[in-house]
């Protein structure tokens, strides 16, 4: 497989688990949905999940500005990287990678939440030794090199991360911390904007801050985990891979835990938790449609 060439060691100053992404983009457009139909007849409507319906307060912050602020914090990530030499081209063969396996999620996100269906999906890869990888709301998807290099990670748990991230966005997770955290001071300047009374750079700066250092509670990541396994799973790959995945996590742990795990907690209950939903997602993954590409992980 081609490499391009890209600095995998830059310093990019990321708190711990954003949960945001970064880049340009050669996923949006509509050739991802028409995929996505075909691949997703047979299966059970994401609807139908309990781990899609959003909690209420997610309401109290405009979805369209907080994913405009996204946006903002994804493009600066991006210009950083950029400026270190650091963002993988579109010709580097682990991000053509990710966006393989992006295209194949992405078309069953508005199943799960509408406002998918207008988001424009980027998927990006940063050249750091972060283990790290995040999806902003509004579809920004990041990965970073150590994730894929450290963890040696196939397609499967690669494609597991990413269900999980973008369950997150989905589900609006970031929007409802916000909403619980400052959701009266948001809507008190949110009202002065739409009064003409100014201030909306401002809300988009303090909601851009706020992603940045957002951490998601455990029933948002357990629902983060249901729904990814489940998005995974349509999109045909193995979500036993779920399992694997968390107790690499919890092997490289250690005296430096990765950035990734010190916002998603291994250990026994996770592990646990996701053995108890195999019985009902593997039928799901037998009927989807299989990847017919596959690829392997960066050489360790
Ligand atoms: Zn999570």
């Amino acid at each position: 497989m081609k490499q391009a060439m890209i600095n995998t060691d830059a310093d990019i100053p990321l708190p711990p688990l954003a949960h945001r992404s970064s880049c340009r983009c050669a996923l949006h457009g509509r050739r991802l949905f028409t995929g996505a139909l075909l691949a997703g007849a047979a299966a059970p409507a994401l609807a139908q999940i309990p781990e899609c319906k959003r909690s209420t307060a997610a309401s109290l912050v405009p979805a369209d500005q907080l994913e405009q602020a996204a946006a903002q914090q994804y493009r600066q990530l991006l210009q950083q990287a950029v400026e270190q030499r650091a963002l993988a081209p579109a010709d580097n063969g682990q991000l053509r990678r990710l966006r393989v396996i992006a295209q194949r999620i992405v078309p069953f996100a508005p199943e799960c939440n509408e406002r998918a269906r207008q988001w424009k999906w980027e998927v990006n890869l940063i050249g750091s030794k972060q283990v790290n990888a995040f999806c902003m709301p509004g579809g920004k998807i990041a990965f970073f090199y150590g994730i894929l290099q450290k963890l040696q990670l196939d397609d499967d748990e690669v494609a597991m991360i990413m269900g999980h991230e973008v369950a997150h966005a989905l589900l609006e997770h970031a929007r409802e911390r916000m909403a619980k955290s400052t959701g009266t001071n948001l809507l008190l300047r949110g009202g002065a904007a739409l009064l003409g009374l100014g201030g909306l750079g401002d809300l988009a700066a303090q909601m851009g801050s706020q992603l940045l250092t957002l951490t998601f509670s455990r029933s948002d990541e357990s629902e983060a985990d249901a729904l990814g396994l489940v998005l995974g799973a349509r999109a045909g790959y193995n979500p036993r891979a779920g399992i694997r995945l968390w107790q690499k996590m919890g092997a490289v742990g250690g005296s430096a835990p990765p950035e990734w795990l010190s916002t998603h907690p291994s250990g026994e209950t996770r592990i646990r938790e996701m053995e108890e939903r195999m019985p009902g997602v593997m039928p799901v993954y037998e009927e989807a449609a299989k990847p017919r590409q596959r690829f392997g992980p960066p050489k360790g």
